[in-house]
């Protein structure tokens, strides 16, 4: 398929994605299926098309990459999944670039959370519960059921929900916008219909997987409660996009607290702690200062907000001021708050590692990398720490200290081989150390997971083609193309299905 092509495709995309609001558009939560009408779709395929939408999001730069709070949403995801109806099924969870208060599930058990969710959500309870609501959608098989009801349907599916996701920042629209709204009532009608009950049983099951695992099953309601509350007080505020796909009832937030009810007299053991509390709230900061398109206006908010805050909340408040001191280039300042916070908690990996770059910024390169190397002397397996001690190697722009950061990333590469981020700052290092066949192994991987596959592919036939690439590597070339083929050929035959449905 030409590249003329794919670009002709973005503007329906897009312009589908201006006529068919998110409220509809999350709980198709479904990608164009190239199988035959009436199969059931097995756990690879659907594996496949939830990893496809992720790599889709990250090439419009929708997913936070960042290995501390990813690590912290895929722990707080898997409090919750092992006590599940499915525990046994692989989940991805990932935080996503948006504002809007909203979480999703696409097959294969993948669970987007959005940064605007976090940020208002008052404990990690309330975060849980949306985590539970949207994993209880996978367990149950909404999306495969829903998926046999959708078939009949002959649009993009997946290209709806991912289109509105772009329509929250492209409001660009053009004139293949009247050729696709012609199927919309059928799309709508048939999302509602399988909307309520699968809401309703989400709900139920979520409660009490969510109180198994031992958070707050009140959350649930309560947190429903507080966003509907919130918007009938005042009714110019836009409605939360959770509030839209997932409306608050009376008899919904009654039916939770009947549930936490009959949950009370059979208690699980409570495991929630202080100290994953206090974690959750500088992951929460985290998150909305990394998100920020004002960094330096954060500075002052968390300054006044740190002038009145309660005993609990100050370290969070602290932990964002020296990130978002860091993010707006004053890394003098950010070093300051930090110290104030590793008095506190001398080990904490979560103010260790932007210390480092605070001093390396401040122009202590020398001193951050041996900081750096400490800890990941003590960190093996942390991925975080890894990433920043290899970035300050490349950062060096020595060769040496590229082979020294290849040898430091290996093992991480091999575990957190999907994560591009890993990726491209082995390829970097790489780079550094002259590796450059290598390098270009990883710039394809780099490529595949953020949603450019034919890239993917053509550098890495590219590169069999290189004199001087070794035994060993062109054997693992060649596997992984033979690896991605049927991949590539199903991209084909939708973007053949897509090209016939845009005539
Ligand atoms: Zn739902």
């Amino acid at each position: 398929m030409s590249r003329s092509v794919r670009t002709r495709l973005l503007p329906a995309i897009i312009a589908f994605a201006l006529c068919l609001p998110f409220a509809q558009a999350q709980n198709v939560e479904l990608p164009d299926m190239g199988s035959s009408a009436g199969s059931l779709l097995s756990p690879e395929e659907e594996s496949r098309y939830g990893a496809r939408m992720l790599y889709e999001l990250r090439r419009v730069d929708m997913v936070l990459e960042d290995a501390l709070l990813d690590d912290y949403i895929h722990a707080l995801g898997y409090r919750l999944v092992a006590l599940s109806e499915r525990p046994e099924q692989e989940f991805t969870f990932f935080v996503v670039r948006s504002d809007e208060i909203n979480a999703f599930a696409a097959p294969g058990g993948y669970v987007g959370i959005n940064v605007g969710l976090m940020h208002t959500a008052e404990s990690e309870s309330e975060v849980a519960a949306v985590l539970a609501h949207e994993v209880a959608h996978v367990t149950q098989r909404h999306l495969v059921r829903a998926y046999e009801s959708m078939q009949k349907a002959t649009l993009p599916i997946a290209l709806a929900m991912l289109g509105a996701i772009l329509a929250s920042r492209n409001t660009s629209g053009d004139g293949t916008e009247a050729a696709v709204i012609g199927g919309m009532g059928l799309l709508q009608q048939q999302a509602i219909n399988f909307t309520r009950h699968n809401e309703y049983e989400a709900d139920r099951i979520g409660i009490f997987t969510l109180a198994k695992a031992g958070f707050d099953p009140e959350a649930m309601a309560g947190f429903f409660a507080r966003m509907g509350r919130a918007t009938r007080s005042n009714s110019s505020v836009e409605v939360p996009e959770f509030l839209r796909t997932h409306p608050v009832t009376a008899s919904r937030i009654t039916e939770a607290k009947n549930r936490v009810e009959a949950i009370r007299r059979n208690p699980p053991a409570v495991t929630e702690s202080a100290a994953n509390e206090a974690r959750f709230r500088l992951m929460r900061e985290r998150a909305h200062v990394l998100t920020s398109s004002e960094p330096a206006k954060l500075v002052d908010t968390y300054r006044r907000e740190l002038r009145n805050a309660d005993a609990a909340h100050v370290a969070s408040l602290r932990y964002g001021l020296a990130l978002a001191l860091l993010r707006s280039g004053q890394a003098k300042a950010a070093l300051g708050e930090l110290d104030v916070l590793l008095k506190d908690a001398p080990n904490d990996l979560a103010f260790q590692i932007p210390r480092a770059e605070a001093q390396r910024l401040a122009g202590d390169a020398a001193g951050a990398l041996a900081q750096l190397e400490a800890l990941a002397d003590v960190a093996p397996d942390h991925r975080a720490v890894q990433l920043a001690y290899a970035d300050a190697l490349n950062a060096t722009g020595q060769k040496a200290n590229g082979q020294r950061a290849m040898a430091v990333l290996r093992p991480i590469v091999a575990k957190y081989g999907a994560d591009p981020t890993t990726q491209a700052t082995f390829a970097r290092a790489c780079e550094l150390a002259g590796e450059d066949a290598r390098a270009l192994e990883a710039h394809a991987e780099v490529a595949l997971y953020t949603g450019r596959p034919y890239d993917a592919m053509e550098q890495l036939k590219r590169l069999l083609e290189r004199p001087g690439v070794d035994y060993y590597q062109r054997a693992r070339v060649e596997a992984r193309v033979e690896e991605l083929k049927p991949y590539m050929a199903e991209l084909e035959r939708q973007r053949i299905r897509r090209e016939d449905q845009d005539s």
